[in-house]
């Protein structure tokens, strides 16, 4: 027998010839599929057989959390939101096509940043402000702070939002609106501008309203703890019957 007769067992499905080398073996071309092409694209010989599991369940869940996917909206070809499931997408594919792109849910935005060339222009998220101004003007109002400095720009190389993720194997993701040389007073670049002006202002409202849900449970979680307190108070003789009715109305007043 020689050197190239050794075939190696993949460690996932424990069936098929080993392509790639893991940290506790090979993985055959078949389950290396089963992996969003991100996650294909990060596997070396330290990727764990655990990650490579986790991945495909994660992956088999996605796909089918595409086939229920039902835009609401939609930007461009940039971004498309599910308001009835509250999840949203960056489509992957060529021209707006989604071939397995990530699914989202709202809550899982923790807060996005718009980049010209590099440079923050304006940004936002959870449980703090939009910066550089009150949203109360528009997202015009917002941007508008930073037109003084674009007058220098003649060429911008990129446009992109940064959008940070509730999740610590992959903490954001990237909307390109600019990836070549465009110049500021093209067709092309006012468009991507406004449409990244959309972007900021949706992705502002689902954070602000996540906050709000936060607050809003915080404070239903603080009126059940009160509740249970009287209730105790009552059963233990503390309270009357009639002291127990008034506070309760008091709370459930607030
Ligand atoms: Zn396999």
């Amino acid at each position: 027998m020689g050197l190239f007769s050794k075939k190696e067992t993949c460690c996932i499905c424990n069936d098929k010839e080993g392509k790639k080398k893991i940290a506790n073996g090979y993985v055959c071309k078949d389950c290396l599929h089963l992996c969003s092409i991100p996650f294909q694209i990060k596997i070396n010989k330290n990727t764990t057989k655990e990650l490579i599991l986790n991945e495909i369940e994660n992956n088999k869940n996605n796909k089918n959390l595409l086939t229920v996917f039902v835009y609401t909206k939609r930007i461009g070809n940039y971004i498309e939101f599910d308001e009835n499931k509250r999840l949203w997408l960056i489509p992957d594919g060529f021209g707006g096509k989604k071939v397995n792109p990530k699914i989202y849910s709202f809550g899982d935005i923790v807060g996005y940043e718009l980049l010209e060339n590099g440079d923050s222009i304006t940004k936002g998220g959870l449980g703090r402000a939009v910066a550089g101004g009150v949203l109360l003007g528009g997202v015009g109002a917002i941007i508008g702070g930073a037109t003084g400095k674009r007058k220098t720009k003649t060429i911008i190389n990129s446009l992109k939002i940064k959008v940070t993720i509730n999740d610590t194997s992959n903490p954001s993701t990237y909307i390109n609106l600019i990836t070549t040389p465009t110049k500021a007073d093209s067709f092309i670049y006012k468009a991507a501008y406004s449409s990244a002006q959309e972007i900021i202002s949706v992705l502002s409202i689902i954070t602000q309203n996540s906050s709000a849900r936060c607050e809003k449970e915080t404070n239903s979680i603080s009126v059940a703890d009160e509740l249970t307190k009287l209730k105790k108070l009552k059963d233990e003789g503390i309270l009357t019957e009639e002291e127990f009715i008034s506070e309760k109305n008091k709370l459930l007043n607030k």
